[in-house]
């Protein structure tokens, strides 16, 4: 390993650090690029990933009530958005009209509440209806970007809404957070989705990420008038999955069809806080997540 010049390391006072000092092959700019990240990811004190084998399963509607969960909390959140196939965080959180600048070489993400910001790569699109049509190395330098050079002050929680699959782009997510938390994977119960969530979980495996739980989403419907759960899928398979592959199981949420109206209208504070099955069980499912912080010193 390369060792830290301690004179020329400007991100930490160690010598001999393999993590800050500039590497073989490594140019000026990559070198500045990943200085300033980790300068930028000092000030987060919890990261975590969300993530999916395949999209279509609710990562996002997951990653959005994740982080207003922490925030109504009283947690200082960040949510990045970097799925870049389908940016859909700003129609969730309701900030379709916002358009990303930049202010003092940082780019400033939105407001969503004055404890949760927001940055997406929706937030670069023209309308909503454009297509990402970037190249795989263009994403992965877009993402980098917004890794580094979001201005999100001091966080206690930066939730991070990935691209699905386990290909370049979340591979360039986890290798960029290198000491997150760990990683929140959501999966229905269907035999094929939940095949998919494993891919993710060895995904996680080989770039040492830790997995924090997975999350049966769309896991039965509770009646609005009887109240009684009818397993429309199959149920159970994410658990089942979990306990074989030795990793936590953080619960399942009910199909509720508030929460596709709650997304559609940006609603999600509003949801998470009417206590209905599917919203009681988001919250559970999150405890341990929020639970991360629970030995860190008081807010500043
Ligand atoms: P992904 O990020 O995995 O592509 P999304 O979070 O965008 O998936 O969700 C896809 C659609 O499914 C959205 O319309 C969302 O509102 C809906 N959805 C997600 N979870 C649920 C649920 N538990 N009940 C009902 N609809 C859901």
């Amino acid at each position: 390993m390369p060792s830290c010049d301690h004179d020329t390391c400007k991100s930490c006072a160690k010598t001999g650090c393999a993590q800050h000092g500039q590497m073989a092959g490594e140019s000026a700019e990559q070198y500045e690029g990943r200085l300033r990240l980790a300068e930028r990811m000092s000030h987060v004190r919890h990261k975590v990933l969300v993530l999916s084998g395949k999209g279509g399963v609710g990562k996002s509607t997951v990653a959005a009530n994740l982080a207003v969960f922490l925030a109504l909390q009283g947690r200082r959140v960040g949510l990045l958005d970097v799925d870049v196939h389908g940016p859909s965080i700003p129609t969730l959180l309701g900030l379709e009209s916002y358009s990303a600048y930049v202010q003092d070489g940082c780019i400033v993400p939105a407001e969503a509440a004055a404890n949760l910001h927001v940055m997406s790569v929706g937030f670069l699109l023209k309308d909503r209806d454009t297509a990402v049509i970037w190249r795989g190395p263009m994403k992965i330098g877009v993402i980098q970007q917004f890794l580094r050079d979001t201005e999100w002050g001091d966080l206690d929680f930066l939730v991070v809404d990935c691209p699905p699959g386990t290909g370049d782009e979340p591979l360039s997510v986890a290798q960029s957070l290198g000491d997150a938390d760990g990683a929140v994977v959501v999966t229905t119960p269907q035999h094929v989705a939940v095949n998919d969530v494993r891919k993710s979980i060895m995904f996680c495996r080989k770039v040492n990420l830790p997995v924090l739980g997975v999350i049966e989403n769309m896991s039965g419907f509770v009646c609005p008038h009887c109240g009684e759960t009818s397993d429309i899928f199959t149920r159970g398979g994410g658990e089942a999955m979990c306990t074989e592959l030795a990793v936590p199981f953080l619960g399942r949420i009910p199909i509720d069809p508030g929460i596709v109206t709650a997304g559609d209208r940006g609603e999600p504070f509003a949801y998470l806080k009417s206590k209905t099955p599917a919203g009681l069980a988001m919250t559970a499912a999150f405890g341990p997540i929020l639970a991360l912080a629970d030995q860190d010193p008081a807010l500043a």
